[in-house]
């Protein structure tokens, strides 16, 4: 059983991902950690997240047993996994692990971008998460204040609309619902209410 959630930056998906892993006692993938982990080990090795050949290396050697799960949260990291994200080799790169890892028995939840569309076409279960724009910004600039970043709320919607643009508008598996995807805007709803409608969805389905 696969689980697939995709959705922009800051939508929810992480949190509901999360709380229907351990409901369901899946295997959770945060795919957009790998991203991150690959812009954070470019810029930590000295290059900018727009060196290629440097991004595919990290890429392809990416451990991900080791990947620091605090230092890929900030800012800058989520601003690179966006660059590195639009490299087409680097997607390429891991796309076979998110594969094997989707494989898992019982079942595996993977949230990203494009879980529903290109990685795990044929998941049992699809949701696109979205939320609006200045919503989105409010939780992450929350996230950030709360583990020590003095980043604006201003700048975190600018990040926040950078981001959507970058990730809707590349050539390579962009961000985008799949056909089959059930769509849950979260901007009015509480975690609760969202992992209620979204385990509403997944028990009508298994039946
Ligand atoms: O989800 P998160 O904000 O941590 O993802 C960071 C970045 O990684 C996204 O902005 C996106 O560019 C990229 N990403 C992606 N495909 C995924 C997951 C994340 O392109 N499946």
């Amino acid at each position: 059983m696969i689980i697939a959630i995709d959705g922009p930056a800051a939508a929810g998906k992480g949190t509901l991902a999360r709380a229907i892993a351990r409901h369901l006692d899946y295997a959770y993938l945060d795919t957009g950690s790998l991203y991150r982990a690959v812009g954070h080990a470019v810029m930590k090795a000295g290059f900018p997240p727009e060196n290629e050949a440097e991004a595919l290396k990290v890429a392809q050697n990416l451990d991900v047993a080791a990947i620091d799960k605090e230092a890929i949260r900030t800012a800058e990291a989520g601003h690179a996994a966006s660059v590195v994200a639009a490299m087409p080799a680097v997607r390429a790169a891991i796309l076979d692990f998110q594969r094997h890892f989707a494989r898992q028995k019982p079942g595996a939840v993977l949230d990203g971008r494009d879980i529903g569309t290109v990685v795990c076409p044929d998941a049992d279960v699809k949701f696109f998460v979205t939320a609006r724009p200045e919503i989105r910004a409010h939780r992450r600039w929350l996230e950030l204040k709360a583990s020590g970043s003095d980043v604006s709320e201003a700048q975190v919607l600018d990040d926040v609309r950078l981001r959507d643009q970058r990730d809707s508008e590349r050539a390579t598996s962009p961000l985008k619902p799949a056909n089959d995807a059930h769509l849950l805007d979260t901007s009015d709803l509480s975690i609760e209410a969202s992992f209620g409608e979204a385990v509403r969805i997944i028990d009508k389905s298994m039946r």
